[in-house]
């Protein structure tokens, strides 16, 4: 394993516009603090960059080293610390430009979608956006990216047209459906193992506001609930967005009030369309049982994140997640078997997206997104106690997916399936050809894996 000689640090430091520590040095820690304050990186060395040539020189430096090359832009993703190698760090590159009349966005590696989010709306547009605003756009889109919206207006990346990326050999290489088309198609859901992309180019929407919000129902009423979610789903058109979280809020002071110390089931709806519509089409799910708590109302877009309102401040973080061929009255039973109120079940979410509509549709030309063929998607959210993350959770959510497995779909999508560990899990996140396509694409852009990705 080579170590980074302090003269060859020196060089790469003067070279470089942004800021390079290594390993010990004050300020490391802070540049790649993640949001899941579980995972510590303590990488050989730390390029924060503050342009493409930043990155260039970072990845040049590295193979020059013999050292893999890994990135960050807010550690939503992060899931293991990185503990050998370079980390660049993008989080200066958030610039986001709008071009309103090509409606499209400029988004750079480190934006997270608040920001674009906000610029786009000052022109009545908005990107197809994940649950949280404080998430990395550029991460996200890479993994395929499934938001709020997403049974309307389908998965991010179908809406990306182009990467700037660094490739392995320090280029710097734009991929669009005409150039590097071979690229674009592994970027779009492909995630890692390619490159670093500096910018992507994203379609936006015109949309100004949506009928959404969340509907809470008391640990009596969950049951009811989702057993006519259940059957609700089958009824509604591709503009009727929803999921539903079991939640166990813990009883402490961060926790919004009307909800702290209960058990709820959160049902996440978002339509586009008319308020009146929307209200419409929604009156089953608040006829079925009794809503201690509405929040749903016409919203402008630029609030999408409320739609799920996830915690937006770091902290410890363990998920599991897979993808479901359906649901029916039978998996409600099982679900709650396992997960229900009177359970000690270690989760404080479990949540439930409905796919379908747009997810399902392929866009033109090939690419790399896993999960289309899915109906739904489960996640577990464990309790946030990291003595909980080695054994107690993965056993825990082990018990759920073989009590669910009936439902359980074959293959998932990569930003939904929580930290891989094996080689079986790594393939199951995109669909078989993809995979095989993926494994091609990134040995020609990365024949040495600088750009480690993957269980080893
Ligand atoms: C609270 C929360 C809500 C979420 N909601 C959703 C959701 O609604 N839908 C959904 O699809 N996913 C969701 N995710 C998953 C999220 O999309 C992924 O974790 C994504 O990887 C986060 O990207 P990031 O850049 O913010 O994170 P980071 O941890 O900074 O990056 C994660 C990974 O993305 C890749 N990456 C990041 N930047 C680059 C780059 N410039 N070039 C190449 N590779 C890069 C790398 O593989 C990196 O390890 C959510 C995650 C959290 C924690």
């Amino acid at each position: 394993m080579s170590v980074p000689t302090a003269q060859s640090l020196l060089s790469l430091a003067s070279a470089v516009s942004g800021s390079v520590w290594a390993r010990g040095d004050d300020g490391l820690a802070d540049e790649v603090a993640c949001f899941n304050t579980a995972v510590v990186h303590d990488p050989d060395v730390v390029v924060a960059a503050e342009n493409a040539g930043d990155v260039a020189l970072a990845v040049g430096y590295a193979t020059a080293q013999g050292l893999p090359v890994r990135v960050q832009a807010t550690g939503h993703g992060a899931f293991e610390p990185i503990t050998h190698g370079v980390l660049v760090s993008t989080r200066r590159l958030d610039s986001v430009v709008v071009d309103p009349v090509a409606r499209e966005a400029r988004i750079g590696a480190g934006a997270r979608w608040g920001s674009v989010i906000l610029a786009a709306a000052e022109h009545g547009l908005a990107p197809i956006t994940g649950s949280s605003p404080s998430v990395g756009a550029v991460g996200y889109t890479l993994g395929g990216g499934l938001g709020p919206l997403a049974r309307t207006f389908g998965f991010t990346a179908d809406y990306a047209t182009e990467f700037t990326v660094v490739t392995a050999d320090g280029g710097l290489v734009r991929a669009s459906a005409d150039e590097h088309p071979d690229l674009f198609a592994a970027l779009r859901g492909g995630k890692g193992g390619l490159g670093i992309v500096v910018e992507m180019r994203l379609r936006l929407v015109e949309l100004a506001s949506f009928y959404g919000g969340g509907l809470f129902y008391d640990a009596d009423a969950i049951e009811p609930a989702l057993r006519a979610w259940a059957e609700w789903v089958r009824t509604v058109p591709d503009t009727v967005n929803s999921s539903v979280a079991l939640l166990r809020i813990p009883d402490i002071e961060e926790a919004p009030p009307p909800l702290r110390g209960r058990t709820v089931l959160h049902l996440r709806y978002a339509f586009v369309g008319s308020p009146e519509d929307g209200e419409l089409l929604l009156a089953p799910m608040r006829d079925a049982a009794p809503v201690f708590l509405d929040l749903v109302r016409e919203m402008p877009a630029a609030d999408v994140g409320l739609v799920h309102s996830d915690p937006d401040t770091p902290g410890p973080g363990w998920d599991r997640g897979l993808m479901l061929t359906g649901l029916d009255q039978e998996f409600v039973t099982a679900l709650l078997e396992v997960l229900g109120p009177e359970t000690e079940a270690p989760f404080i979410a479990a949540e439930v997206r409905h796919l379908g509509g747009a997810t399902a549709r392929r866009p033109a030309g090939l690419d790399s997104v896993g999960g289309r063929e899915a109906a739904f998607t489960l996640v577990l959210i464990g309790i946030p106690v990291p003595e909980l993350f080695a054994e107690v959770l993965p056993r825990a959510a082990d018990a759920v997916v073989a009590r669910i497995a009936p439902w359980r779909a074959t293959t998932t999508n990569v930003n939904f399936a929580g930290h891989i560990t094996s080689a079986q899990e790594f393939a199951s996140a995109w669909p078989a050809d993809a995979f095989e396509r993926l494994a091609v694409t990134r040995t020609a852009y990365d024949p040495g894996r600088v750009f480690s990705y993957g269980p080893a």
